[in-house]
C-alpha cells in the first residue's frame, strides 16, 4: 500500500525532517546533527539519494551536518533556501572567542569556531553552486511525482523580516497526503507569526474586534466557529496556509518564549512534536503544557493517546500515513537515530 513517511529524527538541539514520499522522493527538511553521530552518515546506510534539501533558516542547529552530507556522497539534487537570507555571516560570534583568559575554554571555543566556519563555508559554497532554476516537471514538489503527496513552502515576505533576527527568515512547510497534514516550522518567533495573522486579519476585524471574536469562539464550540472564521480567510494568505494541521513541528524547537497562541489556536493540530535536547537552561524550557492545550483529540502512539511528542524524550519519531488515511507512529529511544539498535 502507498504510505508517506516523515521522520523527525532525534538530533539534540536542531532540526532534521525526512520526507520519503509513495514513489520514494527522499525530502530532506534541515540537517542539524547530533555531534557525537553524523545524520548525514545514518542517512547514507537508509537512503542511496537526496532529491530535495530545505534549509528553513541558515543557522547551526538547521544545517550543523551540511559539509559531512556532501562528503558521504549525499549532495541534494536540489537545494531549498530563501535566498535572502544568504550569504550567511553570522554563524559564530567572533566577541565570544576573545572573552576569555581561560586557556582551555579558549582551545575549545577555537575548534568551534573552525567548525563553525566550515559550516559557513559549506552553506555559502552550496549558495552559490545551486543556482539553476528547477522544472516543474522534474521537480519532487510537484505532487504528479509524488502519488498526490501536496508539499508547499511559505518564505515571509520582506516587510517582515529584521536582518538583525536570523529567525524572522523562517520558512514554513505544508505537507498533505489525502486528508492528513503536516506543518513544518523553523525558529519563526512569535511576534511575527501575529502580525502576519493579525495583518490577514485586519480586514475583518481590528485587533480588539480580533481579540472578542476570539473569546467568543473559546467561549463556544471551537470548531464549529472555525468554520466561519475561515469564510473570511482570503485564499493563499498565511491564515490559510496554516490552518488546520494534525500534525504540527513547533516553532523554534517548542520554546516558551516563541509560544504564539494565536497561531497554535489557528494550526489546531492533533499532535505537536518538539524537536529539542535535554533542558540545560532555562530559555530552553519547553511548553508541552500550552501545546496539550486544545479540545482535539491526540494521536495514537504506543496504544497511548498523544498530543506532544518531543525528540528529547521520545526519540527519533517516524510518522507513516498510508493511502486509506491509516496512520502508524513509531518511537525510538533518546539518543539514537531509530532506536532499534
Ligand atoms: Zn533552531
Amino acid at each position: 500500500m502507498n504510505k508517506l513517511v516523515v521522520t523527525f529524527y532525534n538530533v539534540g538541539h536542531g532540526n532534521c525532517t525526512h520526507i520519503i514520499t509513495p514513489t520514494n522522493q527522499h525530502i530532506l527538511v534541515d540537517i542539524g546533527s547530533l555531534e557525537e553521530y553524523s545524520i548525514s552518515e545514518f542517512l547514507r546506510t537508509i537512503s542511496g539519494q537526496i532529491d530535495m534539501l530545505h534549509l528553513t533558516r541558515p543557522h547551526k542547529d538547521h544545517l550543523y551536518d551540511l559539509a559531512r552530507l556532501k562528503e558521504v556522497g549525499l549532495s541534494p539534487r536540489i537545494l531549498s533556501i530563501y535566498r535572502r537570507a544568504f550569504p550567511v555571516k553570522h554563524l559564530y560570534n567572533q566577541r565570544l572567542y576573545n572573552s576569555s583568559n581561560n586557556q582551555r575554554q579558549i582551545t575549545k571555543w577555537q575548534l568551534q569556531q573552525s567548525l563553525d566556519k566550515k559550516i559557513q563555508q559549506t552553506a555559502n559554497d552550496f549558495y552559490n553552486i545551486y543556482t539553476m532554476p528547477v522544472s516543474w516537471n522534474s521537480n519532487p514538489l510537484n505532487p504528479e511525482y509524488n502519488s498526490g503527496v501536496t508539499i508547499k513552502i511559505d518564505f515571509p515576505p520582506n516587510k517582515y523580516i529584521n536582518p538583525d533576527d536570523q529567525n524572522s527568515y523562517s520558512s514554513l512547510i505544508s505537507i498533505e497526503y489525502y486528508d492528513v497534514k503536516i506543518l513544518l516550522t523553523g525558529d519563526n518567533n512569535r511576534d511575527m507569526l501575529k502580525e502576519r495573522i493579525l495583518d490577514d486579519t485586519s480586514d475583518l476585524y481590528s485587533l480588539s474586534q480580533y481579540n472578542l471574536f476570539e473569546n467568543s469562539l473559546r467561549a463556544r464550540n471551537w470548531d464549529v466557529n472555525l468554520d466561519h472564521y475561515r469564510l473570511g480567510v482570503k485564499k493563499n494568505s498565511f491564515t490559510d496556509f496554516i490552518m488546520n494541521h494534525h500534525v504540527l513541528l513547533a516553532p523554534h524547537h517548542g520554546r516558551t518564549t516563541d509560544f504564539c497562541k494565536e497561531f497554535f489556536d489557528l494550526v489546531n493540530p492533533n499532535l505537536t512534536i518538539v524537536s529539542d535536547k535535554s533542558i540545560e537552561y532555562d530559555s530552553q524550557d519547553t511548553t508541552s503544557d500550552v501545546y496539550n492545550n486544545n479540545n482535539k483529540k491526540g494521536l495514537v502512539v504506543n496504544k497511548m493517546e498523544r498530543k506532544v511528542l518531543t525528540t528529547r524524550k521520545d526519540g527519533t519519531i517516524k510518522l507513516m500515513i498510508y493511502e486509506n488515511e491509516e496512520y502508524e507512529i513509531n518511537t525510538g529511544i533518546k539518543g539514537s537515530f531509530y532506536g532499534y539498535d
